[in-house]
């Protein structure tokens, strides 16, 4: 059974209390699984940044996030944290099937998201894939897509296995993200995030993070997001 929205249950205790892990400025001290906290550590990882401090609890608790951070603000460790703890805690399997959908705008992007999924859940045992477009393998991918449980993918990339793979199967989706949505859409996605969000199963959690806030975002952010958390980190004069 999942867990109900605006708990984070401690995956090692047990304890469901929120608010003792609002404040928390250190990686350890929010309850997180022992595979995520060894991740973290392998990664050199101790002190969350300020958009990681103010949108992890509320994430963990599994609440959408809008978020607006500057490059460089470490916005991906906001996102692949509570995407890896989600699956964790319900379990996902092989079986399973996807579990998380990831959107990057560029390839460049995606790959480097992808490697920081490697290092962080390097110790949970779930099978990721880059989905990037520009590559041969398509079709070996189409083969292998169901099987995977978080995918990594550009957005064009993505739809082309919606529209293409006989079976592909995002039904159980617990979690999307969608990472440097205001590039996304600078690039000229909008009507693909459109076709793949009003594909993808309307129960699930959503993370869109973005660099800055602009129209666009927000009409994307209405589209996509149920009762969202803002949060908007700037840095201080
Ligand atoms: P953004 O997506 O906001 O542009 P990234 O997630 O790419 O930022 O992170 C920028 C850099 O900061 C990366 O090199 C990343 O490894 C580093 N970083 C992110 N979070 C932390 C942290 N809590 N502690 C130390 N370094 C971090
Ligand atoms: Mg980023």
């Amino acid at each position: 059974s999942k867990s109900p929205i605006g708990r984070i249950v401690d995956p090692e205790s047990g304890d469901v209390s929120f608010s003792r892990y609002a404040g928390a400025r250190k990686f350890y001290e929010l309850p997180l699984s022992k595979r995520t906290k060894n991740g973290l550590e392998g990664g050199g990882f101790k002190k969350m940044t300020d958009i990681q401090v103010a949108s992890l609890p509320h994430a963990l608790c599994g609440r959408d996030i809008l978020g607006a951070a500057k490059t460089g603000s470490g916005k991906t460790l906001a996102f692949v944290i509570p995407v890896l703890e989600k699956l964790h805690r319900e379990r996902w399997g092989p079986e399973d099937g996807v579990g998380s959908i990831i959107i990057s705008p560029t390839r460049e992007l995606a790959g480097q998201l992808f490697d920081v999924l490697k290092t962080v859940g390097k110790h949970h045992n779930f099978s990721a894939g880059l989905l990037i477009g520009g590559r041969k393998e398509v079709d070996s991918e189409k083969e292998r897509v169901n099987e995977l449980n978080i995918l990594v993918c550009t957005p064009g990339r993505l739809l082309q296995h919606m529209d293409e793979t006989p079976n592909f199967d995002c039904s159980q989706l617990q979690v999307l993200v969608l990472d440097e949505a205001d590039r996304i859409l600078d690039i000229g996605f909008k009507k693909t995030l459109n076709a793949i969000v009003s594909q993808l199963p309307k129960h699930r959690q959503t993370l869109l993070f973005s660099a800055t806030q602009t129209k666009s975002v927000q009409d994307l952010a209405r589209l996509s997001l149920k009762d969202p958390e803002y949060i908007s980190v700037h840095e201080k004069a």
